[in-house]
């Protein structure tokens, strides 16, 4: 289609209710300017079910609507603020650095989502950094996000990367990109944070900031008698849920700090995140993460630590009475450990296809057994889950081979064998294939350093569709050949 032909077509509508209802949030800010803009990918299948035709993205006009050149009138991209505790220290001003909310699109369902560029140049609150993202990032955001959604894990989508014919500096000079992501909304933790920071005693910026999030992500909560503790609440339970998701996933975000924890519930950022090759709580990817803060086994921790500097936040909105609200806070966060258990439960009860049985005393005992195994053996989680899946047409003998003491999970298996597990279930919800991290660093240095983008789709394919396992695709779900060596992620990048 010519650039005359596209210019007929009608412009997808963005609203701007964050940038107009919380001005004092966000800074009106503008894409830089691309040398050489090319699409190197697009998500055809999520541009339909937002109503957005693929096709015309593909255009000269489409691209630049995704880089916030070509916006419909009344569009007010802006750059949003949030404070964030990082590693545990306090930064009263973060903020998209490198990123942009061009606007809030209206899905066929009425759904609203943030359309959002991540890579898009300098902002206010870049702090030194150059604003941009390199190629290798962004096409890994856009790998495992979207390789998340096919695991129902909730997450921000990707859309779009989109090369900007820009060299930028890393550890050396690297194609610049830019990703194109969709969201339930970009709030996290840290834009509470940020808003208390400019309220005075009235609280107004963080009252209007909490009905905004109430208004988008839980209306059924407007008029309650107390809805901002049940927003709380809701979020809290909402990340519990996610994070007992990533843990029988195995995956490991690796940058949990207050600004990457939503509101919606939904998974962000995805920086130096990975998925744990070899069972071990003690797993960390990320380069930086020296203290092991974000390890694998310490996400459900760090979790309730990020919920409560949200309930900070709230606090005084909770109850007119100063005690109330302190004692509301601190009772829900009491039960914290507890509901993450009852969450893992009834996660790792579906893995091994016993759902809604996470509560019963027989089962209580059987996952932990189950966790004893895993923590002594160390086997790859994603192989032996799906192996046991697998038990009932391919005999026991592949799942013995993955473990050293065979008679200790013999002996699980006659317990669980007795609770009658239902093998569809568990072949429907135990992945054959994820993002392996041999595999994507394999796939991200084809297509950054030989512009071979092939590996790259080859693997979207299958982790995008991952409970189906097919045929001349053994390869994928391998675990890491042993020469791989420790994986390291890095942040910022
Ligand atoms: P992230 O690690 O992507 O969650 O980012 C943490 C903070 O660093 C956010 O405030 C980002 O906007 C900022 N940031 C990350 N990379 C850059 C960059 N290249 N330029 C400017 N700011 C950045
Ligand atoms: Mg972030």
């Amino acid at each position: 289609m010519s650039a005359s032909e596209g210019s007929i077509h009608n412009l997808p509508t963005l609203s701007n209710h964050f940038a107009r209802e919380l001005p004092e949030l966000s800074i009106p800010w503008q894409s830089e300017d691309f040398p050489a803009p090319e699409i190197a990918v697009l998500n055809e299948d999520l541009a339909r079910d937002l109503g957005i035709d693929p096709e015309w993205l593909g255009t000269e006009e489409g691209m630049n609507f995704l880089l916030g050149k070509n916006l419909p009138e009344g569009a007010t991209p802006v750059a949003q603020g949030y404070s964030g505790h990082q590693f545990g220290g306090f930064s009263p001003r973060l903020g998209d650095g490198r990123a942009l909310l061009l606007g809030e699109i209206t899905g066929p369902e009425d759904d609203i989502f943030d359309l959002h560029l991540k890579g898009s140049g300098p902002t206010p609150f870049s702090r030194g950094g150059d604003g941009r993202g390199a190629l290798g990032p962004m096409l890994r955001e856009y790998l495992i996000s979207e390789a998340m959604h096919a695991l129902g894990v909730p997450t921000t989508r990707a859309l779009a990367v989109i090369r900007t014919g820009r060299r930028i500096s890393r550890t050396r000079v690297v194609d610049g990109a830019l990703l194109v992501r969709v969201a339930a909304s970009h709030l996290r933790v840290g834009s509470f944070q940020y808003a208390r920071l400019l309220d005075d005693d009235h609280l107004e910026i963080t009252k209007k900031l909490a009905d905004f999030a109430i208004r988008r992500h839980h209306p059924e909560l407007m008029d309650t008698e107390k809805p901002y503790f049940e927003l709380f609440r809701a979020v809290s339970r909402e990340q519990v849920c996610l994070v007992a998701r990533w843990m029988r996933l195995g995956f490991i975000h690796g940058v949990m700090n207050t600004d990457n924890t939503t509101i919606s519930g939904e998974t962000i950022d995805y920086g130096p995140c990975a998925f744990m090759d070899f069972y071990n709580p003690g797993t960390v990817f990320s380069s930086i993460d020296q203290q092991g803060r974000y390890a694998y086994g310490n996400q459900p921790v760090v979790l309730g630590w990020n919920l409560a500097r949200f309930a900070e936040t709230l606090l005084p909105l909770f109850d007119r009475e100063a005690d109330q609200a302190l004692t509301l806070a601190q009772d829900e966060m009491v039960g914290h450990n507890q509901r993450y258990r009852a969450a893992w439960r009834a996660e790792m009860s579906e893995a091994i296809g016993l759902p809604e049985r996470g509560e019963q005393s027989a089962m209580v005992e059987l996952l932990d057994a189950l966790e004893v195994i895993l923590h002594e053996e160390q086997p790859d989680l994603t192989g032996f889950l799906r192996t046991l899946a697998d038990s009932a047409e391919d005999g026991y003998s592949p799942l013995l081979a993955l473990v050293k003491d065979q008679n200790r999970l013999r002996e699980w298996l006659g317990l669980w064998r007795e609770l009658g597990p239902d093998t569809q279930i568990m072949q429907e919800s135990n992945p054959v294939y994820i993002p392996r991290n041999h595999l994507v660093e394999e796939a991200l240095v084809a297509a950054t350093d030989n512009g071979d983008l092939k590996p790259f789709h080859e693997l979207l394919e299958v982790v995008t569709d991952p409970f189906l396992r097919r045929q001349g695709k053994e390869r994928f779900e391998q675990p890491a050949p042993p020469d791989f060596g420790d994986y390291a992620t890095f942040c910022g990048t």
